[in-house]
């Protein structure tokens, strides 16, 4: 470009030593040469640009070769670290799936949106949910889709299976996946009367009942894959959540028994595989240079699931408590020419800043009617000395009785404090008083905790409670989604006369073969 815009200068110079005062050709097909490259340059500069977030499902923070872990590789979420940014500090908003994501859709905490769980453990919901993510919360995906993006989301969703709830009516033109986790139906890698066959969907209609898993990333990356291919003079977003590494940790034959780490290796390395495909689609389409990419999980790894489940490295704890281990992820974003290649970032960010930032680069307003908690991350994207916008995070969990609103930890700066806590291995809730307190920086796996008689537990604490009594004026009561409780009836049916045809297979089968597709057996 630089070249051009110099030879046209060139002409142009050239062509002004005229003396006749008119235009020369030369003068005229230069200066219009010149206006169009100016034209180009200025639209490819203002150019939305288009986002794609790689979500994993359980992943800790561990479980990434870049992260460290000895016996895992993932090449290519690995690239996208040395290509981009890697963020070290990275939370979600809640230990949980649902929780977790409907504050990524949002932008906001799911308690603000009744989304946080009910009862001592938090929650998710089921796959009979009466509720869902409530219908007056407002997506990335419908404010993208009124700004001309195309708009798809692929894999697992967990915000409510009930038709009004699915992504479809939820901002996005497309979707294809399993409506909740692997785990939450029957399939030939659990067991045929392990509840509703597990059911994939594309838009909102079942098309495979019981879905076969084997197969399933492969067919995920090929529909992401498309979508950018489809899309790629286009903008777009695209919210690829993968349904790995959750347990089943279902594997296609090309991963089987290929990782040293065992099954839960596979499935890490069969996600690897399906973002290294993304990430050759942007590249062939020609949007790899206008294009965001996050990848990041939605909670911590599933410890009560022993080996089937991942790890948190160094930090404390995972899945289903508020210790580090629960709450903390990897973290990575890419954008070549715009975010420097093989940066480590220490600031804090969260799922929850997705959000604003991909609203704020696409120069959409964000809704002004409603509390958004998440923050622009792109100080700290596109500046080596960007600060993170938080100076608190609220870490909830289920309510342990009713006079607490469920905020069992806030991290305000590099200090922690636990009000209450649990482990993967007893959920019964703890209380402190006063309160546990950590230097997180100084002490990521929350080991020593800070004498509560210190000049330092009082001085960070004073903090902490002004931020907390601040941050609880700003919530009101909305209904617990998760409270309002299941029904069969909800449940997603391919066919509920499916019966008559197939009587020796479960109630909603409609794809007999795949009850014997298939599986990695050891
Ligand atoms: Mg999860």
């Amino acid at each position: 470009m630089n070249f051009i815009v110099s030879f046209v200068q060139c002409v142009c110079e050239k062509s002004s030593s005229s003396v006749s005062g008119k235009a020369t050709y030369h003068e005229e097909m230069a200066s219009r040469l010149l206006l169009s490259l100016l034209a180009i340059s200025a639209s490819a500069l203002a150019a939305d640009p288009n986002f794609v977030i790689l979500f994993a499902d359980d992943l800790g923070y561990g479980d990434l070769s870049v992260a460290g872990h000895p016996t895992i590789r993932t090449p290519n979420i690995d690239k996208i670290a040395a290509e981009g940014i890697r963020f070290t500090q990275w939370y979600s908003a809640f230990h949980v799936c649902s929780p977790s994501r409907a504050a990524m859709l949002t932008g906001r905490l799911p308690i603000r949106s009744g989304c946080a769980g009910s009862g001592p453990t938090g929650g998710v919901f089921p796959e009979t949910a009466a509720g869902g993510l409530p219908l007056n919360e407002t997506t990335f995906a419908d404010l993208l889709k009124k700004d001309g993006y195309a708009t798809a989301a692929v894999g697992k969703w967990h915000l409510g299976q009930r038709e009004m709830f699915l992504p479809t009516n939820r901002g996005f033109d497309e979707y294809f996946g399993l409506p909740y986790s692997d785990d939450m139906g029957a399939s030939a890698w659990t067991s045929m009367h392990n509840g509703v066959p597990l059911p994939l969907l594309h838009n909102t209609t079942v098309i495979e009942q019981p879905a076969n898993l084997g197969t399933l990333t492969q067919r995920y990356a090929d529909f992401s894959s498309d979508f950018i291919q489809r899309n790629k003079d286009n903008k777009f977003v695209l919210y690829m959540a993968f349904s790995h590494v959750h347990t089943p940790n279902f594997v296609s034959k090309k991963f089987c028994n290929t990782s040293i780490r065992g099954r839960f290796g596979d499935a890490d390395t069969e996600m690897d595989d399906a973002v290294g495909q993304i990430m050759t689609a942007l590249k062939d389409n020609g949007v790899d240079n206008n294009t965001l990419v996050f990848f990041t999980s939605d909670n911590g790894p599933w410890l009560i699931k022993r080996l089937e489940g991942g790890s948190a490295g160094l930090l404390f704890e995972g899945k289903t408590t508020t210790w580090e281990g629960g709450v903390r992820e990897p973290g990575l974003a890419r954008w070549p020419g715009r975010i420097d290649a093989g940066r480590i970032s220490s600031e804090v960010v969260t799922t929850y800043d997705i959000f604003p930032t991909m609203l704020k680069l696409a120069g959409v307003d964000l809704p002004s009617d409603r509390v958004i908690d998440g923050k622009d991350m792109s100080p700290v994207l596109f500046n080596d000395d960007g600060k993170s916008a938080h100076d608190c995070l609220f870490i909830y969990k289920g309510t342990p009785n009713t006079k607490m609103t469920g905020l069992w930890a806030i991290r305000c700066g590099a200090y922690k404090a636990h009000y209450i806590t649990n482990t993967h291995l007893n959920t019964t809730a703890v209380m402190h008083d006063p309160p546990l307190l950590f230097q997180i920086e100084r002490d990521p796996s929350e080991q020593y905790s800070i004498s509560s008689d210190s000049d330092e537990y009082k001085e960070a604490m004073a903090k902490i409670t002004s931020a907390k009594e601040e941050h609880e004026k700003s919530l009101t009561q909305v209904p617990n989604q998760m409270a309002m409780g299941s029904k069969d009836e909800y449940k997603l049916c391919c066919d509920p006369d499916s019966k008559k045809k197939y009587p020796d297979y479960p109630e909603c089968t409609c794809n007999p073969d795949n009850w014997h597709a298939w599986t990695c057996d050891a």
